[in-house]
């Protein structure tokens, strides 16, 4: 009798032992079917082992093993091994999730093959020049097939409305679906597109370590000439033997997406897997597109959370199988099968959107790190702004710096950056007449302007001008914002909302006013001013619709947009070459906040917002409505002097002992009961006292007080937080892994505690 350790989706530290029968083979990294509780459960076999300390009678049988996928790689589950140890979160919990759904249920997978589509006889036949004009999506999918077969995925990358088209298409009898043939096979040189290759019936190598360098086929685009920067970072990166981190910092619009598409020619040319994360799932339709088209037939897929499960599932597939050559994919994709990466990419690096904020608190960066040192291969980190703890180990001599500080089109200029003294200016309602003037301008020019402001709705906040009355959540300890456009007050936190009352809740008073502006006030007060200006708001309420935002971004680039107003959403990434204007509303709270990362945060979204103006042949310029118009940060900004940003804030940081000079975990406790949760906060503390006196580990560790969160009651849970902070990282995880056993006795029924390991919110 045998004995398989299985990993199951339980809030347990365990594996759980099982037996299998005579006969039936289980390989370690199978999924199982096993009986647990009452309930049939899938499970990863992590371990094969001789013995148990379960008893003969309770032990149980494995019911099934599920054959329908190949294992997962000892390497993968390593890397998940590690993860749930350095972020103490439970082996299962951390390795289920870091499937595609399909694969947790189960059910068996029944993989539907993904179709692909090309041109009938008759649609290649069409006339695409006496096609009607106005079917323009039509047009596109035509023009798109006649290129090469495309599957549905592709060709929603065209348009939103591609779905809807493509069925019209087909019936008309113009287009025709096809199931291409697995591309599972080893050989780079077919991709998803199944053009009758030349090469058919022969048998593929992937060259065997050690083995001679083979060049593998693929078609690249490269009528772009590299700076002496970029092809710089190039060599540097293509030379590197087995793991090196490497910083690639350049400036927006120095093209490092450039280098990113010369490292990938050369990992493909070798046959290897390259790995792409980028922070937002909102970019990733349109970096596909451009990768696409860069490397046409290559099969790239993507990885992340908009994708049905049966997409999710055949790209994982695709990914593990090593069909999938370039896997561009948010966080989750940092735990895709690659069994030929030779290389990982990612790309706006200092994004917090890399950290899962629930559940395994990873952040995708640091794991992806980890990964390229297991796997023996180069990581390239990329930024305009990288993060302060990057550019220290880059600094250190930990990664290796490589710069890119010209822009790669020579007539492209930095934006100039201005500020706008809110206290020696005419404002109108949050808006100064400076400002106002510059887009006028804009409009009279026919160029777009695009005005920032990182608070959606009308204004943050209703008030009394009797009584002072201030629109609070009652569930929370955060305000309601104003949603002039439904009349609404609704709460940012929790949800919860109310119709906009006639007269204040206190006392009566008839004259409620809203103080502040969000999104929503910024849009009426310019549609005021600019009344025949086309102004389109963009934020998490207007593009709640999946594919508005992409609509939306259509409708920019054709230019049948004047004034963009938005929140962080319109500061990521995105071209839009006809902005040549920047207005930065309200950007002061984050210069004196509490939370000692904010003004980086700020610094990033800054000169990524400056970094839409002006990209192509027009300059940009940049406004900044400030009352502190002389702060480090704003003359930084205007000199474009990040490296002199960067040094006096890591000073900062070094004095007052915040990281990167110290390594922090951060215990989190809410509940209902206020004395419940700070009960359990400081029995952890005195635990972790007690602890720290009797622990030999390297460097001091420092217990710091339980204190309330930064929004201390949220739908009606109190919420405090107790931080620990070590200068060592190997000390940190030795104290929180003796720490954790002690924190496991606790009780914490009714609470909802979570450890959290680097936290990034505080
Ligand atoms: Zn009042
Ligand atoms: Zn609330």
């Amino acid at each position: 009798m045998s004995i398989v350790r299985i990993a199951l989706d339980v809030p347990l530290s365990t594996l759980f032992d099982y037996t299998v029968a005579e006969g039936v083979v289980v390989a370690i990294g199978q999924r199982v079917i096993v009986p647990f509780g009452r309930r049939q459960m899938v499970g990863v076999v992590m371990e094969c082992v001789a013995t148990t300390d379960v008893s003969p009678e309770r032990i149980k049988p494995v019911l099934q093993v599920l054959l329908d996928s190949a294992p997962l790689s000892a390497g993968l589950l390593d890397l998940l091994r590690f993860c749930s140890d350095y972020y103490r979160y439970p082996i299962g919990q951390t390795v289920l999730p870091a499937l595609p759904a399909r694969l947790r249920s189960d059910k068996p997978i029944i993989s539907k093959p993904i179709l692909s589509y090309r041109l009938s006889a008759s649609g290649a036949a069409l006339d695409l020049d006496s096609f009607p004009k106005r079917k323009v999506v039509q047009r596109r999918i035509l023009a798109k097939l006649a290129e090469q077969p495309c599957n549905l995925a592709q060709l929603k990358a065209l348009s939103t409305t591609a779905g809807a088209q493509l069925k019209t298409l087909e019936q008309q009898g113009w287009v025709e679906s096809f199931s291409p043939a697995p591309s599972l096979s080893l050989d780079r040189t077919t991709s998803h597109s199944t053009r009758p290759s030349k090469n058919d019936g022969q048998v593929a190598g992937y060259p065997a370590k050690g083995g001679g360098e083979q060049i593998a086929q693929h078609t690249f685009d490269n009528a772009h000439i590299l700076t002496s920067e970029q092809q710089l970072a190039v060599d540097s990166i293509t030379q590197a033997s087995g793991y090196a981190c490497f910083l690639l910092h350049g400036i927006t619009g120095s093209g490092k997406t450039e280098v990113y598409v010369h490292l990938m020619h050369h990992v493909l040319q070798r046959g290897g897997q390259v790995l792409l994360l980028v922070p937002e799932i909102n970019l990733t339709p349109q970096l596909e597109n451009y990768f696409r088209s860069r490397f046409p037939d290559v099969n790239l897929i993507s990885l992340h959370s908009g994708l049905s499960e049966g997409e999710r599932l055949h790209n994982w597939q695709q990914a593990q199988l090593g069909a999938a050559q370039i896997v561009l994919g948010t966080r989750l994709s940092v735990f895709a099968e690659l069994p030929k990466l030779a290389l990982i990419i990612v790309d706006e690096e200092h994004d917090s959107s890399f950290k899962q904020q629930d559940g395994l608190r990873y952040s995708a960066r640091d794991v992806a790190i980890f990964r390229a040192n297991q796997r023996g291969v180069p990581i390239v980190l990329g930024s305009a702004t990288p993060s302060l703890e990057s550019y220290h180990n880059a600094q250190s001599g930990r990664y290796q710096m490589l710069k890119l500080t010209g822009r790669a089109l020579a007539a492209a200029r930095l934006p100039a950056v201005r500020c706008i003294n809110i206290n020696q200016t005419v404002m109108h309602h949050g808006i100064s007449e400076n400002l106002l003037r510059e887009i006028g301008q804009r409009i009279v020019r026919r160029e777009q302007s695009l005005i920032f402001i990182n608070r959606r709705g009308y204004a943050p906040v209703l008030m009394c001008t009797g009584c002072g009355w201030l629109s609070g959540c009652k569930h929370c300890a955060g305000k309601m914002v104003l949603h002039l456009k439904d009349q609404r007050l609704r709460c940012h936190h929790c949800g919860y909302q109310v119709r906009v009352p006639h007269a204040c809740p206190s006392c009566g008073n008839a004259d409620l006013h809203p103080v502040g502006s969000g999104t929503q006030r910024v849009e009426s007060v310019l549609q005021e001013r600019f009344p025949d200006a086309r102004i389109l708001r963009v934020d998490r309420d207007s593009t709640r619709n999946k594919r508005a935002w992409q609509a939306m971004r259509e409708q920019i680039h054709a230019n049948e947009v004047d004034i963009l107003v938005g929140t962080q959403m319109l500061a990521k990434g995105h071209d839009f070459p006809a902005l040549t204007l920047v207005g930065v509303l309200n950007p002061d709270s984050a210069l004196y906040s509490s939370d000692f990362r904010a003004a980086e945060k700020l610094f990033a979204q800054l000169v990524q917002v400056a970094g839409r103006a002006g990209r192509a042949d027009k300059p940009g310029e940049v406004l900044i409505q400030t009352a502190f118009p002389e702060h480090p940060l704003f003359r930084a900004l205007q000199t474009h002097d990040f490296e002199g940003w960067a040094a006096s804030q890591l000073a900062e940081r070094q004095m007052a002992g915040f990281p990167p000079f110290v390594y922090q975990a951060m215990l989190r406790a809410e509940g209902k009961q206020e004395n419940e949760v700070y009960r359990y906060l400081n029995e952890a503390r005195t635990a972790a006292v007690t602890l720290s006196r009797s622990l030999e580990i390297p460097g001091q560790v420092e217990i710091f007080g339980v204190v309330p969160a930064a929004m201390p009651r949220r739908a009606n849970h109190i919420r405090a937080q107790l931080l620990i902070q070590s200068t060592t990282r190997k000390g940190l995880q030795q104290f929180l892994r003796a720490w954790q056993p002690l924190l496991d006795a606790l009780t914490a029924q009714k609470l909802r505690c979570s450890l959290d390991i680097d936290p990034l919110e505080f």
